[in-house]
């Protein structure tokens, strides 16, 4: 079941979006837009901007059109922009600042019901059809598969259900096929082996992992699912983050704490450690409270003087 670790991985910055959702403050869009920055300036070059939906659902995501006409003019960075039906992709497509649309399924009717008004059946339609919708005006999409590991109405979740489901949105040519423990109940065995068999569903595309901290299996799980061949982990600076779909779910995994592991670990991110723990500081700031990340309050090691000083030896 396990590959070879990787040389590399790529990290998708969520804050922006996933992170502040479920956040009762109302950031600014100036302060997102210089979270994006930091982001940014940290390696980021795959970010969750924003998501188009009802503001009236998420208030905090009521400024999408603002943040997009903000954003940074930048070449090498993608866009992401996260939307539920044709209304939110008309609306990303319209910023023309989004690269790539971003599709969520659900593997359970309950919770697709409660986040997007639809069966699960008809959440994997949808996706479909904005991951069509993104290549006919010349874009991307990506998608992602919500309560992959376990719902917060329905308990389990069958694996046959999750990997049926990638299958038939795969076929509608996303960028890759994302797996997302929305509640934070997965456990490092049920990651690998998902993982794993998604991966085999879907190959040649690739695979991203959606995780929360909720229960403290977070790390685990990324680590987890790296070994059994997921490319790319979503992750969001400070480990903010929650669905206001769903109760008592708690943050992503935490940027710089995925940094710091998988950098120790010798698998290169490209995001740098200090930026991303200048970026923390400055968060906790804005949001006015302690952070979930770990490493963003302790900082890294070693420290860069010691690290010199093992350099010259
Ligand atoms: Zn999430």
């Amino acid at each position: 079941m396990y590959t070879e670790i990787p040389k590399s991985v790529e990290i998708v910055e969520v804050s922006p979006r996933d992170g502040l959702q479920n956040e009762q403050v109302q950031v600014g869009t100036a302060d997102k837009l210089a979270l994006i920055s930091n982001a940014i300036e940290a390696g980021a070059r795959r970010i969750e901007v924003t998501s188009f939906v009802n503001p009236r659902a998420v208030p905090q995501m009521a400024d999408a059109e603002e943040v997009c006409a903000g954003l940074p003019q930048r070449d090498d960075v993608t866009y992401i922009g996260l939307v539920m039906n044709q209304r939110g992709a008309d609306r990303a497509l319209a910023t023309g600042r989004i690269d790539q649309l971003g599709a969520v399924a659900v593997g359970t009717d309950t919770f697709a019901m409660r986040n997007q008004g639809q069966t699960s059946d008809g959440s994997v339609e949808a996706a479909i059809a904005i991951i069509e919708t993104a290549k006919s005006a010349g874009k991307t999409a990506q998608a992602t598969i919500g309560a992959s590991f376990g719902c917060p109405f329905e308990g389990e979740v069958a694996e046959e259900r999750v990997i049926d489901m990638a299958k038939a949105i795969a076929e509608a040519g996303p960028v890759e096929m994302a797996l997302a423990d929305t509640i934070g109940v997965a456990n490092p065995a049920h990651v690998a082996s998902l993982v794993a068999k998604v991966r085999e569903a879907v190959a040649p595309l690739p695979v991203r992992i959606h995780l929360h901290n909720t229960r403290g299996t977070g790390l685990a799980n990324v680590w987890a699912a790296i070994g059994a061949g997921a490319t790319t982990i979503d992750a969001s600076i400070g480990g903010l983050g929650g669905c206001p779909f769903a109760p008592g779910a708690a943050g992503n995994v935490a940027t710089e704490d995925v940094q710091y592991m998988l950098e120790r670990a010798g698998i290169e991110t490209g995001l740098k450690l200090d930026k991303l723990i200048e970026t923390h500081r400055w968060l906790t700031g804005v949001m006015d409270k302690e952070l979930p990340a770990m490493v963003g309050k302790v900082g890294g090691f070693p420290k860069p003087s010691e690290k010199n000083k093992k350099d010259a030896a």
